[in-house]
């Protein structure tokens, strides 16, 4: 553990900036384990504004790996195995909250090479214990997902993945935080210091044992190397179409995927655009999301679009977590468009340096060389504040 971070008291008083999916998650996990904690929010719980609330709540990393490396992998084998304990310790709704069944990646028959390119830059990770890629035929497919279009002569079923119904794992997360170890301040814009969390609008300042900052973007302020990567999503909701996992349609130009949501619900995501413009969807992302879906399945053309999403991506140059402590102050922050998948080795790295267990499986990941973390337990670039 780091030498200059102290050890709190079980009943220490613990203030956390930002009650989207980290904040959420660590007042639970804090709470559970007896501190007292106060979660503040720009935005009110009933109208979350949190990326988490956006997302499309994929766990998926060996799609993710392919893209991002090796350590997006560990940390999301050890994600899908926490989030099933996390799910059942908080309750039989949630636990249902889980699917898996692994996801399905598709290309039209022009674009096949895009399957084979995948498997090239997944030869690796293919000699992993338990990570399965295996190629299905079309017979496969239709007995996989029968309603998708006939045409997908070839795909692959990729194992273990699994995805999330993300806004009632929110929700169910919420309810936990009704304890009364718990304050929660909405519509309340603060900035993150070591013991002191600060309302902007009313320069009240909260004093606190440890204050933990989890705004996402809105901690670009502080970290000046965090940026948003903007992603714009489009809800369908429809009884034509049934699937039982996430199906990725690989293409040269866009890759696009479409996660199953309760009440006939379907999240077709994502962008991924350079900007922090969180202006509404754009005319051509709609039309390119629109189009690829109804390629995928045309019993989409009749589906109904019931919400489109936009929000930012919090990311750091490599895009790659980073937790960072100091006496009074830990910054967790740049999940990227990983958010959901590596959460649980974020939030238990965190708790382990609160705690002091020595327990975090990422100590070394977090390149820790002499202890069982370090204080700036970094994997990406490191943050530089303003
Ligand atoms: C379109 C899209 C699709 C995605 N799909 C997936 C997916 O399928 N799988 C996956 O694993 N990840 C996905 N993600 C990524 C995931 O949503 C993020 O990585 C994750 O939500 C980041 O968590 P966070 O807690 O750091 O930030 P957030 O969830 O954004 O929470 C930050 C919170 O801080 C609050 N805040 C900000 N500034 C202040 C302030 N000054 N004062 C008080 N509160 C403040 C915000 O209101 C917000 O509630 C997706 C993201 C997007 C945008």
């Amino acid at each position: 553990m780091t030498a200059s971070f102290p050890k709190l008291t079980s009943d220490a008083n613990i203030g956390i900036a930002g009650a989207g999916l980290l904040g959420k998650l660590l007042a639970w996990r804090l709470s559970t384990a007896g501190f007292r904690v106060s979660l503040f929010d720009a935005a009110s719980m009933s109208n979350p504004q949190c990326a988490a609330h956006t997302a499309a709540g994929m766990l998926a990393p060996i799609s993710e790996a392919a893209e991002s490396g090796p350590e997006v992998y560990t940390m999301g084998v050890y994600g899908l195995e926490r989030w099933s304990q996390w799910l059942n310790e908080l309750g039989t709704n949630a636990a249902t909250c889980i699917h898996q069944n692994g996801s399905l990646l598709v290309a039209h028959p022009q674009d096949e090479n895009e399957l084979h390119q995948f498997l090239a830059d997944t030869h690796k990770l293919r000699a992993e214990p338990g990570c399965s890629i295996q190629q299905v035929q079309s017979a496969e497919l239709q007995q996989l997902e029968p309603d998708l279009s006939r045409q997908f002569q070839k795909g692959l079923l990729l194992s273990p993945e699994a995805h999330l119904d993300n806004r009632q794992l929110l929700q169910h997360l919420h309810e936990q935080l009704s304890l009364p170890q718990v304050s929660i301040y909405e519509n309340t814009s603060v900035s993150a210091e070591p013991f002191c969390i600060k309302n902007k609008n009313t320069a009240e300042r909260h004093t606190f044992d440890l204050v933990l900052d989890c705004r996402g973007v809105g901690a670009r302020e502080t970290l000046a190397n965090l940026r948003g990567v903007r992603g714009e999503t489009l809800h369908l909701e429809t009884t034509e179409v049934i699937l039982n996992r996430p199906v990725r349609l690989m293409h040269p130009r866009y890759q696009l995927y479409i996660v199953p949501k309760p009440d006939h619900r379907f999240v077709i995501g994502a962008t991924q655009i350079e900007s922090e413009d969180t202006s509404p969807i754009s005319l051509q992302s709609s039309l390119e999301l629109s189009s690829a879906v109804y390629t995928l399945a045309p019993a989409f053309a009749e589906a109904r679009i019931v919400e489109a999403g936009v929000n930012l991506r919090p990311a750091f140059a490599n895009n790659l977590p980073s937790v960072t402590d100091q006496p009074g102050l830990i910054t967790a922050n740049g999940l990227y468009r990983h958010g959901y998948l590596l959460a649980p080795a974020v939030v238990d790295h965190v708790m382990d340096v609160i705690q002091h267990t020595c327990q975090s499986p990422f100590g070394t990941l977090f390149k820790s060389p002499n202890n069982c973390s370090s204080n700036t337990t970094n994997l990406s670039s490191e943050p530089v504040y303003e």
